[in-house]
């Protein structure tokens, strides 16, 4: 089988960004939006009825403009991210965007006239088979509209959030574009930007560069560390500001909901993790052996471990995919043979050229009811786990292809379930048909590593985070503040094992300045460790079957994350047993890279 590099965007909408199919449908979608906003102003239910016909209609109508943008917004997506240049793309995914937008305010009012129902008129609304399998996607509508204040009120602050909330993070963008990085090539001095430097440094194999990388790196940031600190204070400041208008007393409020999680989950979560840290201290000592320093700095914490006849096995696209379906095979034939459609209906763009966009992602197509997958494939085992990740997310649409809209809105923390699944049956399989021992110990030591990172890297950011919070409370933090809370966290998150750390993490790492979620870190660390949890339970139980997964993702967009939990593995995400077991399995591999080890050092 010759599987082809190339994505088929043509059987989508013909004649790449100057199509005039897509033309033509994003006028027609124009028309329904104008058209939904009438039918949507018009339906007004008498307290009396229970006569649902017109709001079925107007979900019905809802969910098919919904899954035109979708599809229109990853085809527009799809065509930029494989050629940057392509102007006419970019201006087709705008005026998906603008689409969005004009959706997403009928969208306010649609949740309003939904909360409006009267408690009687929502249960016998749910008695309907339509409406019945949204029970919770409706219900949480209903309990999110009792926390907003009145539709004036949150237009007021919706409007001022542009200036207020998105500007600073505008600025924040344009003062990461200024940045400028001295870097001495053949003698003479060149300016990297920073994306350009954190690539450098993260691939500088020599230590000692490396941490004189990392140095440089800080410099130059510290120049600009008062800038970062007011507009990550304003960031802050106006969500503070926010929440206490609507008069929400804790500021993990807004995360946590969004997340479908509650609190004694997350505090559970670090906590176990918390004492599972300790085997690290003899995994970090060795690796820092390996590498040839005497303790590990913040860059050489994920550098890569290269011992004595270290060959990196290649693979070609080709027997990437086969690899991939067959080990997805031993797992779930479905997951497989749904792999299988991916390679032999392309809907994957792998073709390593350049004026492609950097990274991967995975984007459904709710109208045709595929996914189209993006990234570059160089034929390293990274490209394979890759490959496998967001094959993994497209098996989660997949599965859920058939079910309402509104249940297959899943939150970012088990989002990345089915992926990291993916990518564990692939990455283990990858390990275990190691050639020699060398490549074994890489490529154990890159799962560490990604361990290490969810355990300790994004703590930090989390505990960071929270104290920062805590302190904006009381009033703005300066940035030598903001560098001493970093520092802190990030020793307090690596229990003092490194030799160097990054105050000016804050200010480098964009995720503490996105404006759509707030925390952006802990769910990071959930999904991995949630799927971690459900792969080892797969691997010891026999009794669960591949339906019993499929089952697992079909509600993560239609319960709580702790009643997921509770009805498809009988676990209780609030108490530590879940979490233990899937921390065991990081232990195992620890011991087994020390094993393999020793006679390197
Ligand atoms: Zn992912």
């Amino acid at each position: 089988m010759n599987y082809k590099e190339k994505w088929d965007m043509e059987s989508i909408f013909p004649g790449g960004s100057g199509s005039e199919a897509f033309q033509k449908r994003l006028s027609e979608v124009r028309d329904s939006i104008t058209a939904f906003s009438h039918e949507l102003d018009n339906w007004e239910l008498d307290e009396h009825s229970n006569d649902f016909t017109s709001l079925k209609g107007i979900l019905q109508n809802y969910e098919k403009i919904s899954n035109a943008l979708g599809e229109m917004g990853s085809f527009a997506n799809g065509l930029v991210s494989a050629d940057v240049t392509d102007q006419k793309a970019m201006q087709n995914l705008n005026a998906v965007a603008n689409l969005r937008k004009d959706l997403s305010s009928q969208n306010i009012i649609l949740n309003k006239k939904i909360s409006a129902l009267t408690e009687d008129q929502f249960s016998k609304l749910l008695e309907e088979d339509f409406f019945k399998p949204m029970h919770f996607p409706l219900e949480e509508i209903r309990q999110k509209e009792k926390d907003l204040l009145s539709t004036q009120e949150e237009t007021i602050i919706n409007h001022l959030s542009l200036d207020g909330l998105q500007g600073w993070n505008n600025m924040y963008n344009q003062l990461v574009a200024s940045i400028q990085i001295p870097v001495t090539e053949d003698n003479e001095t060149v300016y990297y930007s920073a994306g350009q430097f954190e690539n450098k440094m993260k691939s500088e194999e020599n230590p000692k560069h490396r941490e004189k990388l990392l140095k440089t790196w800080e410099e130059t940031w510290k120049k600009k560390a008062d800038l970062f600190s007011t507009t990550l204070n304003h960031l802050s400041g106006f969500r503070l500001n926010d929440y206490e208008l609507h008069d929400y007393k804790d500021y993990m409020k807004v995360p946590l909901d969004y997340n479908r999680m509650e609190e004694e989950t997350l505090d559970t979560m670090w906590d176990t993790i918390t004492k599972n840290k300790a085997p690290f201290k003899k995994y970090f000592e060795r690796k820092a052996q390996l590498i040839g320093v005497d303790q590990l700095g913040w860059l050489d914490v994920t550098a890569s471990v290269d011992v004595g006849d270290y060959t990196s096995k290649r693979y070609t696209y080709n027997e990437a995919a086969t690899f991939i379906i067959d080990n997805f095979k031993s797992f779930s034939p479905k997951m497989a043979e749904m792999a299988h459609r991916a390679f032999e209906e392309q809907w994957i763009e792998a073709e390593d050229r350049p004026g492609k966009r950097p990274g991967g992602y995975c984007s459904n197509l709710p109208e045709s009811k595929q996914s189209r997958i993006f990234m570059t494939f160089a034929g390293s085992t990274s490209n394979v786990s890759t490959l496998a990740h967001e094959l993994g997310h497209a098996f989660h649409s997949y599965v859920l292809r058939d079910l309402p809209l509104f249940n297959q809105r899943y939150a970012m923390n088990v989002a990345e379930t089915a992926s990291t699944f993916a990518e564990l049956v692939v990455s283990n399989a990858t390990i275990e048909n190691a050639t020699s021992n060398a490549e074994k110990i890489n490529l154990l030591d890159e799962k560490i590593a990604r361990s290490a990172t969810f355990m300790m890297n994004i703590h930090a950011r989390y505990i960071f985070e929270r104290n920062l919070y805590d302190e904006r409370q009381q009033g703005t933090v300066d940035s030598n503040r903001l560098q001493e809370l970093m520092e802190e966290a990030q020793k307090e998150a690596y229990q003092d094992a490194l030799r160097s750390y990054h105050p000016m993490f804050w200010a480098t790492k964009l995720h503490f300045h996105i404006t759509g979620v707030p925390f952006y870190n802990f769910p990071y660390t959930f999904g991995y460790f949630f799927s971690l949890g459900i792969y080892n339970r797969f691997l010891e139980d026999d009794t669960l079957l591949e339906d019993d997964y499929i089952a697992l993702l079909r509600d993560t967009a239609s319960m709580t994350t702790e009643d997921l939990a509770e009805k498809h593995l009988n676990v209780d995400l609030r108490k530590p047993d879940f979490w233990q077991e899937a921390l065991d399995s990081v232990h195992k591999d620890i011991e087994e890279f020390l094993e393999l080890t020793e006679s390197y050092v």
